[in-house]
């Protein structure tokens, strides 16, 4: 690539609107009491975001992976980390590297002691707890005994509880959700007569509960990814008053432009993910190939700043009908993104990003 190349397809990232993304929430969630963690597993781990989350307040970044984590911390981000995701295999560089972990395995958090203590640190735990979303927590009526066994382990503080919903089952955090998690902390501080750092209610998801609530209860902190970067809540995905929603922006070329048949001729077979393709005929179409495609960026995720329809995509191209946009080869199409375009684009190597 030569120095005058410009470079395709790109990723534009917006340091002052997630500035102020991270800043707003972190001042709405704290007129309540509830701190905010940063979570960077969206934006891969990308150290000048990490940065710049620093640098508007956050003291806590976390993310699902401790190569994420590695590569922050290489960059010479000083804060505290804490790992989202459990950590059974990688548990002594989870030691090394994180300073808190999410967990819900006993067999883990004893394999985190003995790492603990045999880098002669301690490893601070968050116990996750299964309030209905059914991804990852200890049912609560396991949660006693569990953190009995817990707060025997030497190395390990048990920092907090937590619970993590409108993930995988879509289940909205609401009072009672909350209440639970709250009621939770209560007994387990009065029965082992502790104190919880944190009980951490949840992820972007839990905005309109915050909203909504006219008690927080024992909730003291959020762990916050979309809503940061995309500037809305995720239950139905309403951008929030205040931020910005396009902190981010991909660009791609145009390296066809042509008027074509919208119907494809000849006989119809598989496509190239295996797909019989169904078209609807509506005559010549000025069609237009943009140099960008499902490697990079999951298309279904994406939406056109141009009034053009995106028809298809395979590999390495995406396929528009540019209806009445003026667009010829060589132009640039910019694209909003969604949480699963914005993860595989920030995650693709192929994708340059662009800090502005
Ligand atoms: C990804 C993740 C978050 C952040 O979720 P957002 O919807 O991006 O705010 C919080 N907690 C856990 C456990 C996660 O895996």
């Amino acid at each position: 690539m030569s120095a005058i190349d410009i470079i395709m397809p790109r990723i534009e990232i917006d340091l002052g609107k997630i500035a102020h993304n991270t800043r707003t929430l972190k001042e709405l969630y704290g007129s309540k009491g509830i701190d905010v963690i940063g979570v960077t597993k969206v934006v891969c781990g990308d150290a000048t975001i990490a940065k710049v989350l620093v640098k508007s307040g956050i003291s806590i970044l976390a993310d699902s992976r401790i190569a994420n984590i590695v590569k922050i911390r290489n960059a010479d981000i000083h804060t505290q980390f804490l790992l989202l995701r459990s950590p059974l295999s990688l548990s002594e560089s989870v030691v090394k590297y994180a300073d808190i972990s999410l967990n819900s395995e006993f067999s883990v958090i004893k394999k985190l002691s003995k790492y603990a203590l045999k880098q002669d640190t301690t490893h601070k735990i968050i116990l996750m707890v299964e309030l209905g979303d059914l991804r990852e927590g200890v049912m609560p009526s396991d949660i006693e005994n569990t953190v009995k066994k817990v707060i025997k382990l030497k190395g390990i503080k048990l920092a907090g509880i937590g619970t993590n919903l409108a993930c995988f089952g879509g289940i909205k955090p609401n009072d009672e959700k909350m209440g639970h998690l709250s009621s939770l902390a209560k007994d387990i501080e009065k029965k082992f007569g502790l104190a919880l750092e944190f009980v951490s209610g949840g992820n972007s998801g839990n905005y309109n509960w915050f909203m909504s609530t006219k008690d927080i209860g024992k909730i003291n902190n959020l762990r916050l990814g979309e809503s940061i970067f995309l500037g809305c809540e995720t239950l139905n995905r309403k951008p929030i008053t205040g931020l910005f929603t396009d902190a981010f922006t991909l660009f791609a070329e145009v390296i066809e432009s042509k008027i074509k048949p919208s119907l494809p001729y000849g006989d119809v077979y598989q496509d190239a993910f295996g797909n019989i393709p169904k078209f609807i005929d509506r005559g010549l179409i000025k069609k237009a190939i943009l140099g960008v495609g499902l490697q990079d960026v999951l298309v279904s995720g994406l939406t056109p700043m141009l009034d053009i329809d995106i028809l298809g995509a395979s590999s390495d191209h995406i396929i528009i009908d540019a209806k009445q946009s003026e667009i010829k080869v060589g132009d640039t199409v910019g694209f909003n993104l969604n949480y699963g375009a914005l993860l595989s684009a920030m995650t693709s190597p192929y994708i340059i990003k662009i800090y502005k």
